[in-house]
């Protein structure tokens, strides 16, 4: 049995020809599933039922489904999806005045052990398919839809799962997602956030993409990253500036650097100082400074506001665009680098 949603509209008129059935039927089967986002073949009700037979014969749909939801008292709503074979993934949406962000996953856990974030706590079991990806996005826009009465107006790649390890499913999840028989959204409003893997920004590069892309930085120095980010023991700082700079020279696009604020780890004047020469050498147009969120396996912690503030107004004053993301969510463990298929038991699934 074949996931026909995995099945491109030639191959499909090629096994249509196979059948003795004419060809236009594939392209039923096409819109049924990527116009109508049908969740089974016994819904395609223009197909004669021998035509539905020989492809419940011979494919299936795995649909991801919503298992359980979340709303935190600032409006972010937090999604467990249970996909075809049982594993959880998570997806937050985050209202703001102006915009619906959802946060979405690529991976079921991950590999790469960021000591601050709960999914690196879990074992990376598998990457999502493309089409996956796009039910996630698909269930969210109907989310946004009721609970705001607005459509989905942004989508960050920054829920479960480092996305440059899924690299050929995000980019087909993507180009559905962009194209105008899918959400039709602008690759503009889709933000890739990576850990930093230095080869695959330069593919980004090299495949020429239009969306934004986000390296997660969180720490200033190879000594400092290391020790939260053990991929940058194969990826240093060195090796990302560089992807950075050839990534931009090849797209122009936007670059945004995510830097979580630790308290007595990488908040001081001297790392302020270490991340503005850093930032000098990278073609960004912005850091994100975002509040961490404490969970239950690290040991860091959020600085006061004073030092938060204090590192706000050093980059300020070096005329570095910066912008401070109070975390959203928090009660819901919904917030940055919470994701972990936690339920409000705190068991994890
Ligand atoms: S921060 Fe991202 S890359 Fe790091 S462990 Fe968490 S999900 Fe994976």
């Amino acid at each position: 049995m074949k996931n026909l949603r995995t099945v491109a509209l030639p191959e499909l008129q090629q096994v249509f020809d196979e059948w003795g059935e004419p060809r236009y039927r594939a392209a039923q089967v096409h819109d049924w599933i990527w116009k109508k986002y049908a969740a089974s073949i016994a819904e395609m009700s223009n197909l004669p039922k021998p035509v539905r037979e020989k492809l419940e014969a011979n494919y299936f749909i795995p649909k991801v489904a919503i298992h359980h939801t979340q709303e935190s008292e600032d409006g972010t709503v937090k999604n467990r999806f249970v996909l075809h074979d049982n594993n959880y993934i998570e997806g937050v949406l985050i209202p703001t005045d102006t915009r619906v962000t959802a946060c979405v996953s690529s991976q079921v856990g991950c590999s790469l052990s960021c000591k601050f974030c709960a999914t690196g706590y879990l074992p990376r079991t598998r990457n999502l398919y493309f089409d996956e990806i796009v039910d996630e996005v698909t269930l969210l826009n109907e989310q946004s839809l009721k609970h705001y009465g607005r459509k989905l107006s942004n989508i960050v790649f920054m829920g479960m799962g480092e996305p440059l390890l899924n690299y050929k499913e995000v980019l087909k999840a993507i180009e559905k997602i962009t194209t105008p028989e899918g959400l039709g959204m602008s690759p503009r409003r889709i933000t890739v956030s990576t850990a930093g893997v230095a080869k695959m920004i330069r593919q980004l590069g090299d495949d020429g993409v239009r969306f934004k892309l986000a390296l997660s930085l969180h720490a200033p120095t190879d000594v400092q990253r290391s020790e939260v980010m053990p991929i940058n023991d194969s990826n240093n700082i060195a090796a990302l500036v560089d992807a950075l700079n050839y990534f931009y020279q090849k797209t122009k696009g936007e670059i945004t650097l995510e830097y979580i604020l630790f308290k007595d780890f990488n908040d001081g004047i001297k790392d302020a100082e270490e991340l503005v020469k850093l930032f000098r050498k990278i073609p960004a147009d912005l850091i994100n400074l975002i509040e961490y969120n404490p969970i239950g396996q690290a040991r860091f912690q959020k600085p006061d506001e004073a030092t938060t503030d204090a590192f706000v107004r050093y980059l300020e004053s070096k005329k570095v665009n910066v912008h401070l993301r109070r975390s959203r969510g928090k009660d819901i463990d919904a917030a940055c680098g919470q994701l972990a298929n936690v339920d409000s038991e705190g068991a994890v699934a």
